[in-house]
Formats: C-alpha cells, sequence, structure tokens
C-alpha cells in the first residue's frame, strides 16, 4: 500500500496549490483525482490580480487573455461603467490548462500524482485509510480539495452549512464580427437575471458566457431562459459552436469547523468564493497555501496543524467572506436601492470592486453605516 504524509484529493487551484507548497518543504505528498488531466472544469475562467499577483510562478502560458478594465452593466436604463487599472484586473485562463500548470510544477518538485482514482471512503485512525477505485493509499493528513460537492467532507462527517448557487455557463463560437465586438472587454451584467448577474468573458477563440444565481432564494428561476435572453442582450443572434455547462458554486462559508479528523477543507470544499461574484479561484489556492503551511509549521502534529490552519484562515479569508455574505445579501435582494446607488455612486462601487480583485482592499466591515449614509445623500 503507498503511503504519504499528506493526501490531497482534487487537483483543482486548492489542491495543487496545497501540494506546490508541501512539495518545497520535503514531506512526502501525494495528489488523487478521479479525472485524467488536464480536465475540464465548469468555470468562466476569470482569473483576479489578487490571485495572479501572488502566484509563486510564471503562468503566462496558460492565460489566454488579460484585461486591464471591467465594464460593469446595470439597469437596462443606464449606460455602463468602466473600470481601469495599470496591471490586468481579470487574466482569463482554461481551467484545464491553469490548472495543470499548478500540478506539473508540484510534480517537478516531487510530489506525486495520482489520477483516474476516485476516493470513495475513508478509514479515519491515527492513520487515514483512503480507498479508491484503484486501491488503498494511506495518509497521516488529507486536505479536502475536492471541489462544491466535496465528497470527502461528508466521509468525514459535515453536513451542510454552506449557501450553494446554481450557474450556467457556455463556451460559444459566435461569428467574427461579434467576437471582434465583445472580445474587447470583460463584462458584467448586474440586471441580466433576478438576484444574480450575467458575464461574459473573451477567451482566446471563444466567449465564455453565463449567468448565476448569487443568493439563497424561494422564486423560481429558468437559468437558460436568462441565458437565452442575455444573449439578446449581447446582440448575439448567431451561435457557431455551444458547449453548455452547469454547476454548483458554494457562497459562504461553513459555519461549523474546517478541520475535524485529520481532514482539512479548502476551496469550494470550505464554501470560500467569494459571495458577490463567486470568484472562487484565488481564495482556493490561498486556503490551498493556508493548510500546507499549517502542516508544515506544525511539523506534522495534528492538533497543531488544525489550530494554525483555523488561525490563518481567520486572519485572511474568513472576515472577508463572511461580509461579502451580508453584502451580496443587500446587493441582490434590494435591487431597487442598489440601482438608485449605483446611479449616483457607480464608479465609485465599481472602483471599490476592481480594488478587492486587485487585492488593495477588502469589503469595508462598516458597511451598513456607509449604505447609510449613501443612500441619505441619495434622498436628501
Ligand atoms: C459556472 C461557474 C463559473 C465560475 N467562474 C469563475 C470565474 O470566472 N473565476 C473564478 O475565480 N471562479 C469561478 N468559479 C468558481 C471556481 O470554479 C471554483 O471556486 C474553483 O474551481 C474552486 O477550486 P477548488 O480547487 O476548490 O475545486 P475544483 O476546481 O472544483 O477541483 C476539485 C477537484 O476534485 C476532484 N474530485 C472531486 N471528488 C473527488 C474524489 N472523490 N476523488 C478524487 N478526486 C475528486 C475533481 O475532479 C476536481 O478536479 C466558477 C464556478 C462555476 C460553477
Amino acid at each position: 500500500m503507498k503511503s504519504f504524509d499528506v493526501a490531497i484529493i482534487g487537483s483543482g487551484p486548492a489542491g495543487a496549490s496545497a501540494a506546490f507548497e508541501l512539495s518545497k518543504s520535503g514531506i512526502s505528498t501525494v495528489i488523487i483525482e478521479k479525472e485524467t488531466l488536464p480536465r475540464y472544469k465548469t468555470c468562466g475562467g476569470g482569473f483576479v490580480f489578487r490571485g495572479r499577483k501572488n502566484m509563486p510562478f510564471d503562468i503566462a502560458s496558460v492565460v489566454d487573455k488579460e484585461f486591464f478594465e471591467i465594464d460593469t452593466y446595470f439597469s437596462k436604463k443606464h449606460s455602463h461603467i468602466t473600470t481601469k487599472r495599470d496591471q490586468p484586473i481579470i487574466s482569463m485562463v482554461m481551467r484545464d490548462a491553469f490548472d495543470n500548470l499548478i500540478v506539473e510544477k508540484a510534480k517537478e518538485n516531487g510530489v506525486t500524482l495520482l489520477q483516474n482514482h476516485k476516493v470513495e471512503s475513508i478509514t479515519f485512525g491515527d492513520i487515514q485509510t483512503l480507498h479508491t477505485s484503484e486501491g488503498d493509499i494511506t495518509a497521516k493528513f488529507i486536505i479536502a480539495a475536492d471541489g462544491a460537492l466535496s465528497p470527502i467532507a461528508k466521509m468525514a462527517g459535515w453536513s451542510e452549512t454552506r449557501t450553494i448557487i446554481p450557474a450556467l455557463e457556455y463556451e460559444v463560437e459566435v461569428p467574427q464580427a461579434d467576437f471582434e465586438r465583445l472580445s474587447q472587454n470583460v463584462r458584467f451584467d448586474l440586471d441580466a437575471i433576478p438576484y444574480g448577474y450575467g458575464w461574459c468573458f473573451p477567451k482566446k477563440n471563444h466567449l465564455s458566457i453565463g449567468v448565476g444565481v448569487f443568493t439563497k432564494t424561494h422564486d423560481k428561476i429558468n437559468l437558460k431562459q436568462h441565458y437565452a435572453d442575455y444573449l439578446k442582450t449581447l446582440g448575439i443572434t448567431e451561435i457557431l459552436t455551444e458547449a453548455a455547462h452547469g454547476f454548483v458554486i458554494p457562497v459562504s462559508p461553513r459555519t461549523d469547523c474546517f478541520v475535524q479528523k485529520n481532514v482539512f477543507l479548502t476551496g469550494d470544499a470550505a464554501g470560500l468564493a467569494d459571495p458577490l461574484v463567486a470568484e472562487g479561484i484565488s481564495n482556493a489556492i490561498l486556503s490551498g497555501v493556508l493548510a500546507a503551511k499549517a502542516i508544515i509549521e506544525s511539523d506534522l502534529d495534528a492538533d497543531k496543524a488544525a489550530a494554525l490552519y483555523t488561525e490563518k484562515l481567520e486572519e485572511t479569508i474568513l472576515p472577508e467572506v463572511r461580509t461579502g455574505v451580508l453584502i451580496s445579501h443587500l446587493f441582490y435582494h434590494q435591487k431597487r436601492v442598489r440601482n438608485i446607488i449605483l446611479k449616483k455612486y457607480g464608479q465609485f462601487v465599481a472602483d471599490a470592486m476592481a480594488d478587492v480583485f486587485m487585492g488593495i482592499r477588502t469589503y469595508p466591515k462598516d458597511y451598513k453605516a456607509s449604505l447609510r449614509r449613501k443612500i441619505k445623500e441619495v434622498l436628501f
């Protein structure tokens, strides 16, 4: 039976980045992945600068396009807002190539990759035995980087406390004139769908177009219809090829804990995507790195590592995503108030959001007071 200090389940940005960080320490590490790499991952592939600037190696070879400007459209009656920066606010990647690059870098440093290995169950103890479709593997620590559905979290005993939202994403080829028109800028359309937004992300030769509902709602929402309507908003009347992908994104963190039975939850498994826009790659990477650092700094002491990881999450990602959850609720449920404010302060809000994407500010903790101030200014 193969034995390792750390078994990482999942080769997405969280798992691959945890592996890369561990690989620098000499701790024996395996990535266990159920798919064959490089594998397609449903995702807009918009990688924001706060994630890119912390990458430990150059990722230019897997970047399709870089955008230094973002266009945000809200209420159909108003024109759009453009935000510019000197560095790429969003880099467009295809996730198969991007995720695989990080895995390859980890492999170069000695990490073992077991692909086509699906973890089916785990026997927990001082040492964990992972029962995979291709045989058993043992490890002291498990990093669960197995995405939104996180079967590993279920196996370790977590019940569901994240808010999970549906999103549809299409890889679309359009006629050349439409591609040239739509591939100049990244575009978010806040009113494309109730309680969510639509996005148009240009890739090298095609567009990633999607719609998502970003908060819990009891209203029935027909995502396919909203996608069809969004194509009209974008002025697309002819489609050359179209590949549809639907999946879910957790947009609130788990409320109980992030480590138990020596299983460390990272990325979507922990619920760390940005609650306002569902940008999940950058926090997946950061959480993977934090889990790895906690294990390294603990000298493989399970209790110490668990405490360190929780502390690191509390110092970095969690305050931001918890505030994001509250802001997101206001943003998507109070549409009229939001659009009145955006009409007057749209540029300010778009610039603040770009600063969050750039990693130079976080969501304001006093957002309620500042919102009240802005409403008063608009009304009086
Ligand atoms: C439609 C859509 C659009 C999105 N657009 C963006 C965007 O533009 N920008 C952005 O930042 N984020 C976006 N996201 C969110 C982003 O995709 C996720 O937050 C991110 O992929 C989380 O990374 P992760 O490493 O936690 O998990 P994942 O990337 O989901 O990786 C999990 C891995 O675990 C493997 N796995 C699962 N179960 C097992 C098992 N039992 N055994 C072995 N392996 C297993 C899977 O095969 C997979 O490779 C989008 C999400 C969706 C659904």
